[in-house]
């Protein structure tokens, strides 16, 4: 079965998966998605004595139909391979009552590399089948992940460039040295001075800028992107959830049909959403549980149907889901309003123009799978120091975050579900603020000297990605108002 694609606020135009990939959001400013979503239809036996790789395939190949099975498994193999440091790539870990999916185990130690580490890939096969002659200028807004990931994805493959724009304030320290050293001679790395959301607006707004694509287009470039916005980020994630349920299945902890639940530390609403697509290809997931930190806008809008983004934002210590405006979330409003572009779009201009709006009732009754709640930031500390004492695994902020909501939806429903939590980063990728939520004296230390500290206490060896910069130069210093982001887009590229 062909799968097209079409935008969340289109007229029904449907494009490829290819070309999907390559304009990462549609013309219209909607999303791409999958007309139809495929169902799981390889046997469950025979999926749980897969490899990750194959498992990949077997998945991918159902939403990426335009792409030969040479060039995917190309992709696949050239992803998933001795960058992650675990031949399972997505291990399950059991540990304090749920089953930890450790998505950290690639080049930068958080879960983005997961799609990152193939997305390169895809977009660099999409252009060749869409004979562009362009070099493809990849822009990112990142609260902190996404933006290493994608670099170090993107970093010297040929016939493309990648910038991203990190907010300056927003980031933990060792997130902020992970980009700041990047090396590669197509990448560039911008400091705003506002929070992510302004830096997503503005990558947004230079997406649809027709002026600036008639610009870019006359100097050989075109734009990409590598946020979640792009289904070529979104299916990569798809194959996770199903690589965990047939792990279960495999581990004998479950039978085959069996549900489990799926709990997600959740920002941008891409993993969670995958995790939805995953429930609607077959998968048996029964609950949704969305994990927000105190920015809790999608734990008050499935409450109340309201998505209300007029509210400060709030630095925490989970700066990966510092988010206010959910972009992904979008694409389950259209799935809520039956398809009907129209209604989506106008929902997404009132949340432009008057920073909300507000479902109708029979879309609400459709939100019965997720079930939404917060961790206040002492209630995520509390947590990982909780999980470290009882099971001596050290978990980081985010998926604390997923943990303690974990711990109050049993208290809650008292339901005895098998739950996976997606463990989205290494406790190494925000050392301070886990040591501090172990034991307060850690404040004192030097980040890597924390780094060293956390490796004591957990045994756990120092991941190469921090070894890589304990040490490394500072290459990228540039700092900008968000307003000043097409000006220094402009600068970079020597487009005038
Ligand atoms: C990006 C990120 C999240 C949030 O994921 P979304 O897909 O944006 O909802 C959670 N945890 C970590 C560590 C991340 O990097």
């Amino acid at each position: 079965m062909e799968v097209l694609y079409r935008s969340t606020r289109g007229h029904g135009e449907q494009v490829t998966a290819s070309q999907a990939i390559l304009q990462g959001l549609s013309e219209d400013g909607g999303l791409f998605v999958p007309v139809e979503i495929p169902k799981l239809d390889t046997d469950m036996k025979v999926l749980s004595e897969m490899t990750y790789q194959e498992l990949a395939y077997t998945v991918m190949s159902k939403f990426f139909t335009d792409f030969t099975e040479e060039e995917l498994k190309h992709c696949i193999n050239s992803a998933y391979d001795s960058k992650f440091d675990v031949p399972e790539i997505a291990p399950l870990v059991h540990a304090d009552g749920a089953y930890y999916l450790e998505l950290f185990h690639g080049a930068t130690i958080a879960f983005k590399d997961m799609a990152l580490s193939i997305l390169p890939h895809l977009l660099t096969t999409a252009a060749k089948k869409n004979q562009v002659k362009n070099e493809i200028v990849i822009l990112t807004a990142t609260s902190g992940d996404t933006g290493k990931a994608a670099m170090a994805g993107f970093a010297d493959v040929p016939g493309t460039k990648i910038i991203v724009f990190y907010p300056k304030n927003g980031v933990s320290p060792i997130q902020e040295k992970q980009m700041v050293t990047q090396k590669g001679n197509n990448t560039y790395v911008v400091g705003i001075t506002g929070n992510f959301d302004d830096a997503q607006t503005a990558v947004k707004n230079m997406f649809n800028d027709k002026e600036l694509e008639a610009e870019l287009d006359a100097a050989g470039y075109q734009f990409s992107s590598a946020n979640s916005i792009n289904i070529g980020r979104l299916v990569p994630q798809i194959v996770y959830y199903v690589y965990a349920y047939a792990t279960l299945v495999r581990q004998g902890a479950i039978k085959d049909g069996d549900k489990i639940n799926v709990d997600v530390p959740t920002g941008n609403f891409g993993n969670i959403l995958a995790a939805f697509y995953a429930k609607q290809m077959g998968l048996p997931i029964a609950k949704l549980i969305c994990a927000s930190n105190e920015n809790k806008v999608l734990f008050d809008f499935f409450r109340t149907g309201v998505y209300d983004r007029k509210r400060d934002f709030i630095l925490t210590t989970s700066p990966s889901m510092d988010i206010l405006i959910s972009s992904n979330l979008e694409r389950l409003i259209y799935r809520l309003c039956g398809h009907d572009a129209d209604q989506c779009s106008q929902l997404m201009k009132a949340l432009t123009a008057e920073g909300s709006y507000e479902i109708t009732s029979e879309m609400k009754e459709q939100l019965s799978d997720f079930y939404g709640n917060y961790a206040t930031e002492a209630e995520t500390a509390e947590t990982i120091s909780k999980v470290f004492e009882h099971a001596h695994y050290l978990i980081d902020t985010h998926t604390a975050v997923a943990a303690t909501v974990y711990r109050k939806y049993t208290e809650e429903t008292k339901d005895k579900t098998p739950t996976v939590i997606a463990s989205t980063a290494s406790p190494y990728k925000f050392t301070r603020s886990v040591m501090n939520a172990v034991d307060s004296k850690y404040d004192a230390m030097g980040d890597f000297e924390l780094v060293d500290e956390l490796s004591r206490i957990t045994g756990v060896k120092v991941p190469q990605a921090i070894e890589d910069i304990r040490t490394a130069p500072v290459l990228h210093d540039t700092v900008v108002d968000a307003c000043d982001m097409p000006a220094a887009v402009k600068n970079i590229l020597g487009v005038k």
